[in-house]
């Protein structure tokens, strides 16, 4: 599977590897069933890129192709998270799925927002944003994000025969998906590139000039803002399996 995202160019070299070494992690910890549900949560998030172009060109994306901190990002805490089905196979699916899920929301809310061209407002201050802003929401997005989270959800309650994991993936998916708005909007680093005169989410713009920081924290990347909202989404499914009958 990792070969085959490098080849249709979905992933860098490294992302390839990257997603080799979170694909394999799954697999030895969850068996088919987590599997099954990487490989839903993978074609269903290369797949609404591919099929809804942006109509708006998302503010400084780093392209389409995924690099090794992106998947790391976004895979790190499925594959601990799935590490659990050592010891309790159940768990390990729970946590597989709410973390995918999470990421899936946050993966759909973009493409489709992106593809409606309208115009976001930051979830915290409901002001107008650029598209493409971290932080900022549109309703398309919303149900987009919807969409993303009930697809995973959705595959991992059918290989684990459990209704209440497409209701717990569902639901921690889009709350995955808000904190990763909030946290964007509120503490990720924004930048100014004064050679290009544009705004940009990277400290170094791609045109390789240093960029001036404009609000946030300076390490507070993107990737890393990906990699706390699946946690919080994580961390919170694992609470809710403790309390779960
Ligand atoms: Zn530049």
């Amino acid at each position: 599977m990792a070969g085959l995202g490098w080849r249709m160019r979905a992933l860098t070299g490294a992302g390839a590897w990257a997603a080799w070494a979170v694909g394999t992690t799954i697999l030895i910890s969850t068996g088919w069933q987590g599997g099954g549900v990487l490989a839903v949560f993978f074609v269903a998030s290369t797949a609404v890129s591919r099929v809804l172009p942006p109509k708006v060109n998302a503010q400084d994306a780093k392209g389409d192709r995924r690099d090794a901190w992106q998947v790391l990002a976004n895979g790190s805490v499925a594959a601990g998270g799935a590490l659990f089905g050592l010891a309790e196979p159940a768990l390990g699916m729970w946590l597989l799925t709410v973390s995918l899920a999470a990421s899936a929301s946050d993966t759909w809310a973009t493409a489709v927002g992106t593809w409606s061209g309208k115009t976001p407002r930051d979830l915290r201050t409901g002001l107008s944003v650029a598209p493409g802003t971290s932080g900022g929401v549109t309703v398309p997005g919303t149900i987009g994000a919807i969409g993303g989270a009930t697809v995973v959800a959705t595959s991992g309650a059918v290989v684990a025969e459990s209704l209440g994991l497409l209701l717990a993936g569902t639901l921690l998916g889009l709350l995955g998906m808000a904190v990763d708005s909030l946290l964007g909007g509120a503490a990720q680093g924004r930048f100014y590139c004064p050679e290009c005169e544009r705004p940009t989410e990277r400290s170094v713009h791609r045109c390789g000039a240093p960029a001036i920081l404009k609000k946030g924290w300076r390490w507070f990347s993107n990737d890393l803002v990906n990699f706390c909202a699946i946690a919080v989404a994580a961390f919170t499914g694992w609470a809710v399996w403790q309390w779960w009958p």
